[in-house]
């Protein structure tokens, strides 16, 4: 096997352990369990243990050892600085130890006697697992015969290395937050999550359903009805048992596809309830449901008392597409039923805001705007992390609408897929970047290279690489000045006429990108097979880096795997200056976000250019 192919065999198994999602769940000790055994597995050795520094700094001791054929054995070991100083100095300065004869190697052969001698041990590859600048721990693989460990070996010992780190930094975190993390995340009274708890919730669901189609979620907002007059009645103490009886009923309510349940205000809930698609046909089941927990008397201090609710109800993505404008909704929905005379339910409809946009309206009028040409597109550049250049823009399409002002595409993308019209709105892109490139080149600009995203539907089409050619020729554009982007989940079909389509844009001159790497779950040995040249990193995965060990884990692999692949990196959505260092001293090349520049109109891009030119100059 060539040197090349087995450096991304291991780093597509890194990454497949790594992306799995009970691996990111598992403890630390379950975590390096499987670590070891994937480690002793892909490289055949028959010990790879993991060893921790004690706090002193002169002394590691073992934390778990894989033996191959034999399995886990969580027996201490311990191994002190006094006794090995040599090994020690080398761990410290070394990235790596490599002795393939470790009985005679200067920096292991203290350990003959006492531990190579009796375990067997003749070779052994470790390396150090650093925090910080700290000296942490060391992953250690031990062969019982010489051997010569190779660059794919030694990259991927690294790699596993720099995994460990991760995990480490990301346990310190969570143990510190922890509990600051009570105080500001539930009630004390109920014991449930508070509204803090339930904006984040609504953003993680929002974060993952954005990028599947079919899922939605409902989010129900219960105000009690009446509670100050048993507050007035009975005193806070009386208002506050009824809280904390509710409470404790809609907690025990059975409800499928129920999320968070949370205390967002005084007598306010909020439930969140997951479910495929459009669940208005469930809705009205739900509803009784927690009216009957809400109206089942409630016996205090002798007195029988009988709640009701008010409950407003809406819908991601139907009636807003952040959390923020959801929680609006669900309000003005809960308003509205108390308004309408309580212990009623209103689900929200557009009437309720009077900035609401109804989707029939929206559908005809994207129409025309396809069909007059006025869509616009803005760029965003895409930046070489070394030079600062821009190397590439990227192309995404923006509307103007006449009332709505400027539109996002994540705001009509899904009318214009719902109505068939990808491939007009597509193509209207594609013509308005090589206008802009002929714009540009007329008035003496030159144009990076301007990426354009492709919709499913237009890869599928086998006319595309013809409409691409037409152009290229109408607009007397050279094929190496587009690129396209598409998604992971666009070729996830096996279809030999699309593996067709794309080898026809490359020869065309177009190099292309797998946009919204790791969101989908690519088969990667057909990644090799696409012509593709460059992967972009999703931003979900960029947003929490350098804080979060699981994305910083993936974004790792996925860098170690583009490499081995020999292709190009970008990582999008890069908005702070330590998502920038992070990701260049990883060796990210290529960077696209706000912290370089927002997607802005072709004139400010020539602007932006001409400023990037001249501050090189
Ligand atoms: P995408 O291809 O992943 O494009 C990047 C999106 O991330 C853009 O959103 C961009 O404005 C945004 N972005 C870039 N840097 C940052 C950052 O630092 N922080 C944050 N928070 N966001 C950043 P946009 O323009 O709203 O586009 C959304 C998606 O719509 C695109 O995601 C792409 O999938 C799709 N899209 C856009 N234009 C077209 C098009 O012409 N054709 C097709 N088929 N899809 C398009
Ligand atoms: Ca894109
Ligand atoms: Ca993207």
């Amino acid at each position: 096997m060539s040197q090349n192919k087995t450096f991304i065999d291991f780093h597509e198994a890194l990454l497949r352990l790594s992306h799995r999602s009970d691996f990111i769940n598992d403890n630390r000790s379950r975590k390096l369990a499987a670590l070891s055994e994937l480690a002793g597995q892909l490289l055949q050795v028959e010990r790879v243990s993991f060893w921790k520094m004690n706090p002193e700094d002169n002394r590691i001791d073992s934390e778990v050892l894989f033996r191959l054929g034999q399995g886990h054995d969580y027996h201490p070991i311990v191994l002190t600085a006094g006794d090995n100083p040599d090994y020690f100095r080398a761990l410290r300065t070394a990235r790596v130890i490599d002795a393939g004869n470790a009985r005679d190697d200067y920096r292991t052969r203290d350990f003959n006697e006492k531990y190579f001698k009796p375990l067997g041990i003749h070779s052994l590859l470790d390396a150090p697992i650093f925090d910080g600048g700290r000296l942490s721990g060391v992953i250690c693989l031990e062969a019982e015969t010489p051997r010569t460990w190779t660059l794919p070996e030694i990259s991927f010992a690294t790699a596993i290395a720099d995994t460990v780190s991760l995990i480490n930094t990301h346990e310190a975190w969570i143990r510190s937050q922890k509990q600051l993390d009570y105080v500001t995340h539930y009630d004390s009274l109920t014991g449930l999550p508070n509204l803090q708890s339930c904006r984040e919730r609504i953003h993680t669901l929002i974060q993952k359903m954005s990028r599947r189609q079919d899922e939605g979620f409902t989010l129900l907002w219960i105000d009690l009805d009446r509670l100050k007059a048993i507050n007035d009645g009975m005193g806070a103490a009386g208002g506050n048992r009824v809280i904390a009886e509710i409470a404790n009923r809609l907690r025990n309510l059975y409800l499928e596809g129920r999320d968070k349940l949370a205390r967002i205000g005084g007598d306010e809930f909020a439930m969140l309830i997951r479910h495929q698609g459009n669940a208005d046909l469930k809705l009205d089941h739900l509803v009784q449901q927690i009216q009957h927990a809400v109206s089942d008397p409630i016996v205090i201090d002798d007195r029988t008392l009988r709640m009701t609710a008010s409950i407003g109800v809406c819908q991601y993505p139907r009636d807003g597409l952040d959390t923020e404008a959801l929680l609006r909704s669900g309000e003005a929905a809960m308003y509205h039923a108390k308004e309408s005379g309580r212990a009623r339910m209103q689900t929200f409809h557009s009437d309720l805001h009077s900035t609401a946009r109804s989707r029939f309206a929206l559908e005809s009028e994207l129409r025309q705007a396809i069909s007059q040409h006025t869509l616009d597109v803005f760029y965003q550049p895409i930046i070489e992390a070394g030079s600062q250049a821009m190397v590439a823009t990227e192309a995404l399409v923006r509307w103007n609408h006449p009332q709505h002002g400027w539109m996002s595409p994540i705001e009509f993308l899904d009318v214009a897929r719902n109505a068939g019209l990808m491939q007009e709105l597509g193509e209207s892109v594609l013509r308005r970047v090589c206008l802009d490139h002929q714009e540009a080149a007329r008035r003496g600009h030159d144009l990076p290279t301007t990426a354009i995203n492709l919709a499913a539907e237009q890869i599928m089409d086998d006319r595309l690489p013809r409409v691409v050619a037409g152009m290229l020729d109408e607009y007397g554009i050279n094929g190496h000045q587009l690129q396209f982007e598409v998604t992971e989940d666009a070729i996830k079909g096996d279809s030999k006429s699309m593996q067709g389509t794309l080898n026809e844009l490359v020869a065309l001159g177009c190099n292309l990108s797998i946009d919204d790497f790791g969101t989908g779950y690519s088969s990667l040995s057909r990644l090799k097979h696409l012509p593709f040249s460059r992967l972009k990193i999703d931003r979900s995965f960029i947003r929490d880096i350098p804080d979060d060990a699981d994305d910083c884990a993936i974004t790792l692999s996925i860098l170690g795997l583009a490499r081995g692949l020999g292709m190009q990196v970008v990582g999008e959505g890069v908005e702070t200056e330590e998502q920038r260092q992070w990701l260049t001293v990883q060796g990210c090349n290529l960077l696209q976000g706000y912290l370089f520049s927002k997607p802005v109109p072709i004139e400010a891009l020539l602007e932006y250019s001409d400023r990037r030119l001249h501050s090189a100059l």
